[in-house]
């Protein structure tokens, strides 16, 4: 039967003004049965997270100082919701088991998902829907690792029979019966576990904005929203830094071929959007920008290293690398000329190591030129209509050159479905913006 998973975040609960909205828009569709929250949000910007307050108990509780002050703050923030919602019910037995056992055994994990599980009593009961306790479906091995078949197993038992459920994110349990929580944000991960586990028709994750942008709003002004997006795609913009959803959260909707919808909470009617899987037939679209999205990050430094007739040394590249490799090194790029070859690589990462590395690509290779080039950026440009697209390329370099903007490196993967260039570090922001105006702002005037 036709279902909607549908997660909110926590500025989508941060108030019970945000929980009518919430409501709204679960009983605007009757198909919206399954429903995971996250723990109230902040309500302004320098509010704090429920989630925040909840480790700081267990850090104050670990070092057996009083966190009643900052509990109580806690409880106000759900008997608030609750009285402002009219609803007749109470928290205050959860309340105290939480506290006793935060006393006895204050465990983090434990303590930080006690934020999902009172909010999605309420939820539940705002809802009239079943609850249901999120440690009793999602399954951990003792190390911490998703037991994702034994957990699909255990919702699809759980849920059987039962019309509509509140199950709320981020935590579950190990087999040994111990609280697990998955890396902040984790919400997003029980939300397409549960979409795998009922074989939703589609996965809605709501929060505060409409959509994946095109490119960073601290950088483009007032960027437009990513209509359709598939899941490679996203991997590549993700990577780069752009994020609005749990990178764990991709691989059970994707693998059960679901979409995802991003939407915004407090703008229902807009469309967000909408990720899809890569063989996606996109005649069904009606946009289309040549690219799909631009994103950078700074923090790099490439490893230039020259020789006469590289081109004909085998096993060149082989040793440099084994250098790279012996210094726990990886490496993000590395695009190479008849007799060059540069490799990017973390900054942060290269900084330990340097000198060892310098002097072990000597020694192995023997170059004529060696040198380290720090305060590179990376950007990159991606779209999976490139492929189809002549000239893009060609646009992407008219773009810099206008804007007198060096480009250090180039990588186009052999997917054709991004362009990966390297910047000075202090272009990057200029670049990106002017491969925006090229792309969306002009295209737009067409
Ligand atoms: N409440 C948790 C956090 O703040 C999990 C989530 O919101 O998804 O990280």
């Amino acid at each position: 039967m036709a279902n909607k998973v549908v997660k909110f975040g926590g500025s989508s609960l941060a108030d019970a003004n945000q929980f009518r909205k919430v409501a709204d828009i679960i009983k605007s569709d009757s198909k919206r049965k399954y429903v995971i929250p996250s723990a109230p949000g902040k309500r302004y910007s320098d509010d704090i997270k429920i989630t925040d307050m909840l480790y700081k108990c267990c850090e104050l509780a670990g070092s057996g100082m009083d966190f009643s002050e900052l509990f109580n703050a806690i409880k106000e923030r759900y008997n608030g919701i609750i009285s402002e919602l009219g609803l007749d019910m109470s928290l205050d037995e959860e309340f105290s088991s939480i506290e006793n056992e935060l006393k006895a055994r204050p465990a983090r994990d434990f303590a930080a998902s006690r934020g999902e599980f009172l909010n999605g009593k309420v939820l539940a009961r705002y809802l009239g829907f079943s609850f249901v306790d999120a440690a009793d479906v999602i399954i951990f091995d003792n190390k911490g690792t998703l037991l994702l078949e034994e957990t699909v197993k255990a919702v699809r038992e759980r849920l059987k029979g039962l019309e509509n459920a509140v199950i709320p994110g981020f935590y579950g349990r190990t087999v040994e019966g111990f609280i697990k929580t998955f890396s902040r944000g984790g919400s997003d991960v029980t939300g397409s576990i549960i979409a795998n586990a009922v074989r939703a028709d589609i996965y809605e994750n709501w929060t505060d904005v409409s959509g994946f942008l095109v490119a960073d709003p601290r950088i483009v002004d007032d960027p437009d929203v990513i209509g359709t997006i598939t899941y490679r795609e996203l991997r590549e913009l993700a990577y780069m830094g752009a994020s609005v959803l749990h990178e764990e959260a991709i691989f059970p909707v994707r693998s059960a071929g679901i979409p995802i919808n991003i939407k915004n909470t407090n703008r229902p009617e807009d469309p967000g959007t909408m990720i899809v899987s890569d063989d996606y037939d996109f005649r069904r679209e009606s946009l289309s920008h040549t690219i799909t999205g631009i994103a950078g990050r700074k923090g790099f430094s490439t490893i230039n290293i020259e020789k006469a007739m590289m081109n004909s040394e085998t096993g060149f590249g082989m040793k440099v690398l084994k250098v790279l490799y012996d210094n726990g090194l990886s490496f993000e790029h590395m695009p190479s000329g008849i007799d060059t070859m540069s490799i990017t690589v973390d900054s942060s990462k290269l900084e330990p190591v340097r000198d060892k590395v310098l002097s072990g690509i000597r020694r192995a290779v023997s170059p004529d030129h060696l040198e380290i080039e720090d305060g590179i950026a990376v950007l990159a440009i991606v779209g999976r209509r490139m492929k189809n697209t002549r000239g893009t390329v060609a646009r992407i370099f008219a773009a810099l050159a206008h804007a007198r903007i060096n480009v250090k490196m180039i990588d186009q993967g052999s997917s054709e479905l991004n362009v990966i260039i390297g910047v000075s570090e202090h272009d990057l922001s200029e670049a990106i913006r002017r491969i925006y105006d090229m792309f969306i702002n002009s295209e737009k005037s067409i």
